[in-house]
């Protein structure tokens, strides 16, 4: 029988940030969706990659140690997505080790702002649900859903805790070039997550993605489960004219968000080996 090609999924959760599976959940979900290569991709966290690159190991999956920074510019959240990272950089774990810590004081502001408007939850429900690793918005979604108080993960999103909403916290602030710069310095290689969620209304899209190329973007991510065959094609057509290597990858939050996306996306092999190529430590 002819082997079927291999494929990949180039960004994936574990419950070290906001996704529900552990580091072997997610190695085995990706063997039994028959998987070849996963990227561990968690919310400014690299507290799983070791376990899943060595789960990977025993399962046969190759598991590329990545990140995905928060970084702002304009008011606009943009996610930076890092492969083949020195994961084990001090400097590195130094920084994180604050951006969690701000993650922390952020979340109790926006229990205490969602608290102001009646709705009954509690730090300690929060931290229960985010467990050890990074705590973020999807574990307050989760509570107020769990609770009753909204219909559905979007509606917490949508009425209270998306950005520029009424109990929206910042985060730690860094800029997107300093999120490029750290995962250069990393030795990885730069992508910009799911463009999609970036408000085009508000900012010259195609010149923000110059502008990322030019202090050192390597790539978009064009394939994501919230992109249109429509989006698809733009976000395709504008990688090759600036001349930015294509991802993708299913952002996979395990139950997180309902649905279990890992092997939703299905990236061709060719497109991890055209990410390694450029990493400067091959
Ligand atoms: P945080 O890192 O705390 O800012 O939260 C980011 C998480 O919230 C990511 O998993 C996003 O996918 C998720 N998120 C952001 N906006 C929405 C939305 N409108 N609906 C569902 N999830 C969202
Ligand atoms: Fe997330
Ligand atoms: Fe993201
Ligand atoms: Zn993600």
């Amino acid at each position: 029988m002819q082997k079927s090609k291999k494929v990949a999924d180039l960004h994936v959760h574990t419950y070290l940030s906001d996704g529900t599976f552990s580091p072997f959940e997610v190695v085995k979900r990706a063997k039994e969706e028959g998987l070849d290569a996963i990227a561990v991709t968690d919310h400014d966290i690299v507290s799983g990659v070791s376990q899943s690159v060595q789960f990977g190991e025993e399962f046969g999956i190759e598991v590329i140690p990545g990140v995905e920074l928060t970084a702002e510019f304009e008011e606009n959240e943009v996610h930076l997505l890092g492969y083949f990272i020195d994961w084990q950089a001090d400097w590195f774990l130094e920084k994180l080790q604050q951006v969690c810590e701000v993650r922390i004081e952020r979340a109790k502001k926006i229990v205490e702002k969602l608290k102001e408007r009646g709705l009954d939850i509690s730090e300690e429900e929060v931290f229960k649900t985010s467990g050890p690793g990074a705590v973020g918005r999807l574990h307050i979604a989760q509570v107020l859903l769990k609770k009753g108080l909204i219909l559905s993960l979007q509606e917490a999103f949508r009425l209270y805790i998306g950005n520029g909403k009424p109990c929206y916290v910042k985060k730690f602030k860094l800029l997107p070039e300093e999120a490029i710069d750290m995962i250069d310095r990393l030795g990885g290689v730069s992508v910009l997550a799911h463009p999609k969620t970036l408000q085009f209304e508000r900012i010259d899209f195609e010149g923000f993605v110059k502008d990322l190329k030019r202090v050192g973007l390597k790539g978009v991510e064009v394939y994501h489960p919230d992109h249109s065959n429509a989006d698809i094609t733009y976000f395709e057509g504008l990688a090759k004219k600036e001349n930015l290597l294509i991802t993708g990858g299913s952002d996979c939050h395990g139950l997180g968000k309902g649905e279990v996306l890992i092997g939703k996306v299905r990236l061709p092999y060719k497109f991890v080996e055209r990410l390694r190529s450029i990493t400067p430590c091959i």
